[in-house]
């Protein structure tokens, strides 16, 4: 799960990491509210959206840039005005872009350098590594290509956590010598601290700056979460934006349904994730392109492929659907007529292959075969790679 960066920032400064202090705003009435913290001058107006790159984005209505210094006040109102409610198309957010629903006003810092911080997750290692750079501000990727001599890496051993002497070896990598390095001290043991209390995955600060009064602040924050800890912190979860997230995945989550859109034309309805992975390879083998990964559960319940059929049909790339179920635990003949209702339901005209393996299928393929007299989208397979082939010949 990722949050926004007013949402990182406000845990920043719960951390000690400094960072500037801002007021987000999600309708225009709450412009002049935020505005009225300010005094009269410079301040940064930045689009809240799930993706980096902003700097650099443009406005589908035309409007340059996603992060705006703005001089005055009233430029900061004008900037915000033309970023709330449209939509912003960056490096990272594909052509489609996202809408702004969040607007936040930043007081204005005077760069002297930008450097680049983030804690991420080895799992080579199985350590949190931190990543920093000089050349900070500027895409992150395009340094480790050209001069990667220019990023430096520290592993944490978790069981012993941060060392001094670890601060200081980044500390003189960035360069920082007197309170400045006192100050680095300070801020990534924040860093780490947060990284490790809310267990993140990934913590990263692009630009880190060090200002004219020589202070070091994060100017920009992102933070994302394992979803597999999230039970952990309800208050993380309360942060989750929903219009940031693949309308079809929120809706899988709310069936405990494992879904991930991806952009190939045959759906897979799958039980268990390692089936799911070995169905996308199969579909791959035989030329076709999986439009999502889609993991049932180990007992999926009729409702749950019920709904499971529905997400899947809400994707206007699909031209087939290939259902793999093995039946440990669940029957597969009730599974079948699981399938049949949905087909019924839905009035499916798509092709469908279904292969069921495990417990009861003979009677599971007696059912989809009985079904399929009057239902001609509906074949069955009779192993992976029989349900494959049909699948991507019938979709193609
Ligand atoms: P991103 O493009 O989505 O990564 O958004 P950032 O938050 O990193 O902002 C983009 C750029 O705006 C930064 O690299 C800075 O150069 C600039 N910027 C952000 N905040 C300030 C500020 O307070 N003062 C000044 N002068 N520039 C800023
Ligand atoms: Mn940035």
């Amino acid at each position: 799960m990722n949050i926004h960066e007013y949402q990182a920032k406000e845990l920043f400064a719960e951390y000690g990491v400094a960072t500037p202090k801002g007021f987000p705003a999600k309708i225009p009435a709450e412009f002049d509210v935020a505005l009225a913290n300010f005094p009269e001058g410079v301040v940064v107006v930045k689009s809240q959206i799930h993706a980096g790159g902003r700097g650099k984005g443009t406005f589908t209505n035309g409007y340059q840039g996603g992060v705006k210094v703005a001089k005055t006040k009233a430029d900061a109102r004008a900037a915000a005005e033309a970023m709330l409610g449209n939509t912003l198309v960056t490096k990272q957010t594909g052509p489609a872009g996202r809408k702004v629903q969040t607007v936040y006003f930043d007081t204005a810092s005077a760069i002297k350098k930008e450097y680049y911080l983030a804690i991420l997750l080895d799992r080579a290692t199985a350590q949190p590594v931190i990543v920093a750079s000089t050349e900070g501000g500027m895409s992150i990727e395009e340094v480790a290509a050209n001069t990667p001599e220019k990023i430096v890496k520290v592993r944490v051993d978790p069981a012993l956590g941060l060392q001094d002497y670890q601060k200081r070896q980044l500390a003189f990598a960035l360069g920082f010598k007197g309170d400045l390095l006192k100050q680095f001290g300070k801020l990534i043991a924040g860093l780490y601290n947060l990284f490790w209390e809310k267990d993140c995955s990934m913590v990263e600060i692009n630009p880190l700056a060090t200002t004219n009064d020589d202070h070091l602040i994060a100017l920009d924050a992102k933070v994302g979460f394992d979803d597999n800890a999230l039970f952990r912190h309800p208050e993380i979860v309360a942060l989750r934006d929903l219009n940031e997230e693949d309308p079809k995945e929120v809706e899988a989550s709310k069936f405990g349904l494992n879904y991930i859109a991806l952009d190939g034309s045959i759906a897979c309805l799958v039980n268990g994730a390692g089936l799911a992975m070995s169905t996308m390879d199969i579909i791959k083998h035989f030329g076709g392109n999986p439009a999502n990964f889609l993991d049932v559960g180990g007992g999926a319940s009729k409702e749950a492929v019920s709904a499971a059929f529905k997400i899947i049909l809400s994707d206007k790339n699909v031209k087939g659907i290939l259902v793999n179920i093995f039946g440990g635990i669940m029957d597969c003949d009730v599974i079948a007529q699981g399938i049949v209702a949905a087909v019924r339901e839905t009035g499916l005209q798509l092709p469908l292959v279904v292969r069921l393996e495990g417990n009861n299928a003979a009677n599971g393929k007696k059912t989809l075969d009985a079904a399929a007299a009057d239902l001609p989208s509906l074949v069955s397979g009779d192993s992976m790679a029989d349900a494959a082939q049909k699948i991507v010949k019938l979709a193609a």
